[in-house]
């Protein structure tokens, strides 16, 4: 196996590209992959303040890595869900990462900052622990991005969680979620922050391909609370049809977001967002969502405590 480019030892074969490359070579490929995202899509531009969502897995430690390269200056925002060892060796893993490179960690922390950890919320509403945990984030970064006075929040999903986001939303044939499924979502008067997807041509096995090149340290045990996480059976099956078709998923969300998503355009703006009555974030409600889900599992946190 040869890479493309210079014909040294391959390391990884691209098989939706045809193409095999040598490290240096992929490193090379993944920053122009990433890089003509960011054009194509009008997602930055250099002097707009920029924040990361960081986890400590790889998708989100590899992007910081490849902005960074690309002499972009991006600050990073961990968020803390209280789950056990897999957050503490996160968090461990995004501090060092920062460290070593000098850059700007904001850490947020769900059980001492706000009450409660994402186990707490799971057990104490009807919400299942990753459904806690994605409202938790979209809030959380959301505000950090807004009161920090940052132009846009970039977020590291790649190719196989846009893919079988989309899956899922299919599936469903939701067409508020299809019309807002995009690489950009722009700000809006009622706070929400620009929010940009720069890895979405860049697979999940070629983020952590890059990762190790990179020597890049990373969460690599799944959360525990992962066990019948949707989309990641959707990304099971996914995989399994591009195994016997290469570029089968890059078709399926490209194809979509050019051809597919017109057509949704319409349900795009159909939702009023007005303050939440108890944190002024926007919401389609009185009381928005997380302020909800904050009220019932501290509520129940503290029953719990007195009986
Ligand atoms: S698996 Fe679920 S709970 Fe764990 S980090 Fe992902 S979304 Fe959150
Ligand atoms: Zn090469
Ligand atoms: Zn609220």
């Amino acid at each position: 196996m040869k890479c493309k480019v210079c014909r040294d030892r391959a390391v990884i074969q691209v098989r939706r590209h045809n193409a095999n490359f040598c490290a240096p070579h992929f490193v090379d490929h993944i920053h122009r992959q990433v890089e003509k995202t960011i054009h194509h899509y009008r997602m930055f531009r250099p002097s707009d303040r920029l924040v990361l969502g960081v986890s400590g897995g790889k998708d989100s430690l590899a992007l910081w890595d490849i902005l960074t390269e690309l002499g972009y200056r991006v600050d990073g925002v961990y968020l803390h869900l209280g789950i056990g060892e897999y957050s503490s060796d996160s968090l461990r893993f995004t501090q060092e990462f920062a460290e070593s490179r000098g850059l700007d960690l904001k850490i947020v922390d769900l059980p001492t900052d706000v009450g409660f950890s994402i186990p707490q919320a799971a057990a104490a509403t009807a919400r299942t622990a990753c459904s806690a945990c994605g409202l938790s984030k979209r809030y959380i970064l959301n505000q950090v991005a807004a009161e920090g006075g940052y132009d846009v929040l970039v977020m590291g999903h790649n190719l196989d969680d846009e893919a079988a986001t989309l899956f899922g939303n299919v599936l469903q044939w939701n067409p508020e979620y299809l019309a807002r499924q995009a690489p950009v979502l722009p700000a809006d008067d009622g706070g929400l922050i620009r929010k940009v997807k720069p890895l979405i041509r860049v697979a999940e096995r070629e983020t952590a391909a890059y990762a190790v090149i990179r020597g890049i340290e990373y969460e690599v045990e799944e959360c525990p609370m992962a066990a019948g996480n949707t989309i990641n059976r959707y990304k099971e099956w996914l995989n399994a049809l591009e195994e016997q078709s290469p570029g089968l998923k890059a078709n399926f969300l490209f194809g979509f977001l050019d051809r597919g998503q017109p057509a949704f355009a319409s349900h795009r703006g159909s939702v009023e967002l007005a303050a939440c009555a108890e944190c002024g974030q926007p919401t389609t409600g009185e009381v928005c969502a997380f302020c909800r889900l904050r009220r019932q599992t501290l509520v129940k946190i503290s029953s719990r405590a007195a009986s």
